[in-house]
């Protein structure tokens, strides 16, 4: 069967966030058109694949594409999210893209969406169904919206050993469950770690039920300092003051740690134990005391295997039932470490270039892909914000993400764009406003009288992060 031939400006490899949100942003910039590919049936990405009682982990306000709002605005009255935006649910997030694609994109005329197709490459796909293949001809680029390699429970494949017998599965399965069992395990430190163990809490299971396998602890953000209404400013721009604040004056990185704990920017689960992980993981002051009643933590390092009566940490464990429900939270939301240039000739590896946040990173990239030539300069405007994966990389992303902040700040028709654009929830509380209460305009002066400290502080900082790196490295 030969292939069949399209024409296209736009080749986009991805209908999730990342793909939608450049799509996007290239329908309303430019007058080029798209051809969407794409392995699931819907858009929305490993939303697909979630568990039913996924929600966002940061507001809804800033979730999704530029040209459409995901909000309805509301706070939330009740649960452990009350008082602050409202989280999309998974459906919710999923009806949204489907919404985009059909009522915005499709409409257009201008994309041309190929679901259930697998891209092999060098402009060629086929459909998973049906085997048809397709040769694209792409006039201008090839944009790469897979970087971020998303992983979810449902879809990996756990990196340990189950025994026949045991009791396991993803926290997809847990709604399912039709009886007590014994006891419930949670294999994971990470956010779907913390989801499944809120999941257990609110659904009457008692904290001395739950056995909660954390092979690294994490530093996580307060989702108030993440509310991008003027009513949350003095949390959220708070948090940025006291951000830099801290970076400026810190003697060593533990000394960063530390002012960021006391000042209320990162949280973690047990004040006695020193996190490694860092991954972006952002819960609510309710949901930490939640997650602080569960006391058997077990910090014996990564799982090796599960028997029916042992759980196994290579030669050390700890004992289990075949009446305990073992839970798979062990996928790495974003296992991808490597970074690239993010404008390499006629392709775009999208990634992130502010802290993150993937989708507005993307609206970003393709504004500048919309409105650039010079391939130095767009390169040069999105400088790659690495995924944090290590404590110290809190401080790695900070420091990228503030020279891109600076370099955008001297870059004329930017601030506008940042400005009006709603992925980007941040950069209009930092403005001046002349509706600024005294309170207001003085932590924004302690935002500007810290940033250059900072910046001055970072090199000492970096040289440690980099030692103890090297030090972790060395003993791995
Ligand atoms: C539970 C959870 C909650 C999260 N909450 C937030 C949040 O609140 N705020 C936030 O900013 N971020 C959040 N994130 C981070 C999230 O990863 C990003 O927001 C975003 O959804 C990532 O989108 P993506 O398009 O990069 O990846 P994906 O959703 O994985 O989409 C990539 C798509 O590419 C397709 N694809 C890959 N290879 C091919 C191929 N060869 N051919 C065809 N198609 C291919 C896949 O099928 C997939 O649909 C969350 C992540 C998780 C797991």
């Amino acid at each position: 069967m030969s292939a069949q031939q399209l024409e296209t400006d736009y080749l986009i490899i991805g209908s999730g966030a990342v793909g939608m949100a450049f799509a996007d942003v290239l329908l309303t910039e430019t007058d080029a058109n798209i051809i969407i590919v794409d392995k699931h049936h819907k858009p929305g990405g490993h939303w697909n694949d979630a568990y039913s009682f996924v929600t966002l982990h940061q507001p809804s306000s800033f979730y999704g594409v530029s040209s459409r709002e995901l909000s309805n605005g509301t706070v939330d009255q009740v649960g452990l999210n009350k008082g602050l935006a409202e989280l999309a649910s998974g459906a919710e997030v999923m009806s949204y893209f489907d919404q985009v694609m059909k009522h915005t994109f499709l409409p257009s005329g201008r994309v041309k969406y190929f679901p259930m197709c697998e891209y092999q490459g060098h402009g060629q796909f086929s459909s998973i169904l049906s085997g048809k293949t397709y040769q694209v001809t792409v006039n201008k680029k090839t944009i790469d919206g897979t970087y971020f390699k998303t992983s979810v429970p449902s879809t990996h494949t756990p990196s340990f050993e189950i025994a026949e017998g045991v009791e396991f599965g993803p926290l997809n399965d847990l709604p399912d469950l039709l009886e007590p069992r014994d006891g419930y395990v949670i294999v994971g430190g990470g956010k779907t770690g913390i989801d499944a163990a809120l999941w257990l809490l609110d659904n009457q299971i008692e904290p001395d039920q739950i056995t909660w396998i954390m092979p690294r602890d994490g530093w996580w953000i307060d989702r108030k300092n993440t509310q991008p209404s003027r009513e949350f400013f003095m949390d959220t721009m708070g948090a940025q003051a006291t951000q830099a604040e801290a970076v400026a004056d810190a003697e060593n990185v533990d000394d960063l740690f530390k002012r960021l704990e006391k000042g209320g920017v990162l949280m973690r689960l047990d004040p006695n134990i020193k996190p490694q992980m860092f991954h972006g993981a952002t819960v609510s002051r309710d949901e930490l005391s939640q997650l602080r009643r569960i006391k058997n933590v077990i910090r014996k390092g990564r799982v090796t295997r599960i028997d029916t009566d042992k759980i196994h940490f290579g030669d050390d464990s700890i004992a289990t039932t075949n009446n305990t429900n073992h839970i798979d939270c062990s996928a790495r939301a974003v296992p991808v470490t490597e970074t690239y240039d993010v404008f390499q000739g006629d392709k775009v590896v999208v990634q992130t270039v502010r802290s993150y946040q993937p989708v507005f990173s993307a609206g970003f990239i393709a504004h500048i892909e919309a409105n650039y030539d010079d391939e130095a300069i767009k390169n040069e405007l999105c400088k790659v914000v690495p995924l944090p994966n290590h404590d110290t990389d809190w401080l790695v992303g900070t420091a990228a993400q503030m020279r891109n902040q600076m370099r955008w700040s001297q870059e004329p028709g930017l601030r506008d764009w940042l400005l009006s654009n709603r992925l980007d929830g941040f950069t209009n509380l930092v403005q001046a406003n002349e509706d600024n209460t005294p309170e207001q305009q003085e932590v924004l002066m302690r935002l500007k009288t810290a940033a250059p400290k900072a910046g001055a502080n970072l090199p000492k900082l970096m040289a440690e992060v980099m030692q103890i790196m090297a030090a972790r490295q060395a003993n791995s």
